[in-house]
């Protein structure tokens, strides 16, 4: 079994691009181009250089002494938390603004829903001096005020999403919409394993940088390549893509994928997509997502803005469906407990996405001698006004 993607863009049965046919021209020029472009001796070393210089790659692999000696069992952090711009997405931005100069694009638009993927791709414009649009919904305009600021300073224009609910699907109707638009000097930057092939591919392969790392990392600190565990948080699924790369022809590294629970996966506030998803189509490819019986998406809950997605990319619906990864989900509160208690054992204010992840050590038994490696995706510091409400700090 395979659990990469296939030369027709496919997961297993998931993937592929379904698309408006006024999109295909541009969809079908970044499938023809963007492995031959990322093989470029030059692309490499531009993307290898600003990881190490901009974003300060590579991140550590941290040995939590404390935290594992709570669990009996040996857990490394990897800290992407630790990047510029606090969190794994600058990863994937850099990627995708060195693939829009090779094709030729001056003008990047995006979509964001609580604006992190708004502020790393308006990071990467200001970077290369690009035209920045970014489309988000008006109510997450409202409620996500510190992130539109930083868009605005970075020089990025912000669309607002008036349409639906107001909300990341809406921002994305309006960028596909630009996109159709202007198909000749426009890239759209996707921010996760998400969106028709080839992007769920490519996001990947930006963000494999990270168990790239970890294999040298690991063989450092215990002489060996291999944990026994990789464990990730999945919204669309793009920190785990990247923590589980490298991993995921060898089976006896298993891989856990971190669902947020919200209220409770029967509470009807949920975004547990692997329990309460159905095979669909959403932002161009064929995935598993939450929809009611007549195939409207419904609309996801979670406390953390980066997991209230209503589906998963196509890889990770693949490793649900085959059983390569065992998928846990873990509600609001147990993920802020997590969050709260790596604070005070490790010194570390981790995203509340991160502390999702951080919970599987209470929800499940490790063995003394295993070795579990955690993608600690993101830095606190955007959340800390939800742990102060949570915890009444
Ligand atoms: C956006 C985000 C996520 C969720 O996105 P994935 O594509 O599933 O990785 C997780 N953690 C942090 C810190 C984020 O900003």
């Amino acid at each position: 079994m395979s659990y990469n993607i296939n030369k027709k863009g496919y997961y297993g049965e998931f993937g592929g691009a379904f698309i408006p046919e006024m999109l295909y021209p541009n969809v079908e020029e970044l499938r023809q181009n963007y492995l031959k472009v990322m093989a470029e001796p030059d692309f490499q070393k531009e993307f290898n250089q600003l990881l190490k210089d901009y974003v300060g790659r590579p991140s550590p692999l941290y040995f939590a002494k404390r935290l594992s000696e709570k669990y009996n069992t040996k857990i490394y952090l990897k800290r992407e938390d630790l990047n510029h711009t606090g969190a794994h997405k600058i990863n994937n931005t850099i990627g995708q603004i060195l693939m829009a100069k090779r094709l030729g694009k001056h003008r990047i638009i995006a979509e964001t829903g609580a604006g992190q993927h708004g502020v790393a791709t308006a990071t990467v414009c200001a970077l290369m001096g690009l035209e920045c649009i970014v489309y988000m919904g008006e109510i997450d305009i409202a409620r996500q005020a510190p992130n539109v600021a930083r868009m605005k300073m970075l020089g990025a224009t912000v669309v607002p999403a008036t349409s639906g609910s107001k909300t990341l699907k809406d921002a994305t109707n309006e960028a596909i919409r630009d996109w159709i638009n202007n198909p000749v000097d426009t890239h759209y930057i996707i921010g996760s394993v998400v969106g028709p092939h080839p992007y769920p591919d490519m996001v990947a392969r930006f963000q494999a940088i990270v168990s790239e790392e970890i294999k040298w990392q690991l063989q450092e600190h215990e002489g060996t390549e291999n944990p026994d565990y990789v464990v990730a948080c999945v919204g669309g699924g793009s920190n785990a893509a990247g923590a589980y790369y490298h991993f995921l022809d060898d089976t006896n590294v298993n891989l856990i994928a971190v669902e947020a629970a919200g209220l409770g996966v029967d509470s009807g506030e949920s975004a547990a997509t692997s329990v309460l998803g159905r095979e669909g189509i959403i932002h161009g490819s064929k995935t598993l997502l939450m929809q009611t019986n007549d195939g409207q998406i419904t609309e996801p809950y979670s406390i953390s803005a980066g997991l209230d997605y209503p589906g998963v990319g196509p890889m990770h619906a693949h490793l649900y469906k085959s059983g390569r990864a065992e998928f846990i989900s873990i509600t609001d509160d147990d993920a802020m407990t997590a969050g709260l208690e790596l604070c005070k054992l490790e010194g570390i204010i981790p995203a509340i996405e991160s502390s999702h992840a951080l919970a599987v050590f209470e929800k499940k038994q490790f063995k003394p001698n295993d070795i579990a490696v955690v993608s600690l995706s993101g830095r606190g510091d955007k959340d800390l006004e939800t742990y102060i409400n949570h915890f009444k700090l």
